[in-house]
């Protein structure tokens, strides 16, 4: 296999928008992933058919790249880590993946730092004596690999019982959400940090799936300033780099809560293609490549 500048693990809309953007800038790419029509393929450089959890893949992937990101979560943390550890250049690092993945651990992380997330257990298979322990309405939460609003259940009382999911998750307090924000925040190695204009997401309330986005976010400027500080710390704490796309919720009293993070750019910054001077994706390839 031949070396290539940017690996990327995953071939979907997000690393085909990398990809144009690393072209752009001269440089050569190849992505991993098991759909031989995965977005990214006709437009990478090369395309290696493997699974997100392949190692042998994987090696073959970040062994011939100079650097190596990903454009979704679910990658395996482990193998990446252990060829990071070797010399290999993956960026964000592995941990961070690690730590993100895990809806549990992020949220464990981010609690004991002292950030404001919803109040949360951790359930291995929650059944109704967790749930009315915990109280009502709850949010249950798989741990792992979900996605645009799969894995996710709103519980307001016994009746909604049957929904629960038979998966380790986590319960957590519903928030009273006036807003859903999104900061996309990029970091270098050597620690700069700058974040894009706070957006509004805007949900399909039947399937929890982003229907439009808000640029900018319709908050005031003492809020928004606040949403990017908070973002900024988030992704400093995490010690990231790359694009980091920080969710928060906002409460009627202008308390904004910490959601989730995703390790790398995001739906919620489409916007900045035709709107920013340098769009997510090449600020992205711009990170990682230091
Ligand atoms: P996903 O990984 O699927 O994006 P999220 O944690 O973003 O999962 O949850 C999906 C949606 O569910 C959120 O955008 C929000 O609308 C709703 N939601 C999640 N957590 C809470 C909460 N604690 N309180 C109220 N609504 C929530």
């Amino acid at each position: 296999m031949f070396e290539v500048d940017l690996g990327i693990v995953g071939g979907g809309q997000l690393a085909r928008m990398t990809v144009e953007r690393a072209a752009k800038l001269g440089l050569s790419t190849r992505v991993l992933d098991p759909s031989p029509d995965c977005p990214a393929a006709p437009v990478a450089t090369d395309h290696v058919r493997a699974r997100f959890d392949d190692p042998v893949g994987l090696r073959a992937l970040v062994e011939r790249s100079r650097v190596t990101t990903f454009d979704l979560e679910s990658p395996d943390a482990a193998v990446l880590d252990r060829l990071s550890r070797r010399g290999h250049r993956i960026v964000p690092d592995p941990a961070v993946l690690a730590t993100i993945q895990d809806k549990l651990r992020q949220r464990e992380f981010f609690a004991s730092r002292g950030f404001p997330v919803p109040r949360f257990v951790g359930v291995d298979r929650p059944d109704l004596e967790d749930v009315r322990r915990f109280g009502y309405p709850v949010v249950q939460k798989a741990r792992r690999g979900g996605y645009d609003g799969y894995g996710v259940v709103v519980l307001d009382d016994d009746r909604d019982a049957g929904d629960l999911l038979q998966v380790p998750s986590i319960l957590e307090e519903r928030i009273d959400i006036v807003a859903e924000l999104a900061v996309l925040v990029v970091r270098s190695e050597t620690g700069d940090v700058r974040c894009y204009p706070v957006v509004e997401m805007v949900f399909d309330p039947h399937r929890n799936q982003i229907d439009g986005v808000l640029f900018p976010a319709r908050i005031d400027p003492a809020t928004a300033e606040r949403a990017r500080d908070l973002a900024s710390r988030a992704v400093e704490e995490l010690g990231g780099v790359g694009v980091f796309a920080v969710e928060l919720f906002l409460g009627p009293d202008g308390t904004l809560w910490l959601n989730e993070i995703a390790p790398r750019p995001h739906n919620s910054g489409h916007v900045t293609i035709e709107a920013a001077v340098t769009c997510q994706f090449e600020q992205h390839v711009r990170a990682v490549f230091g």
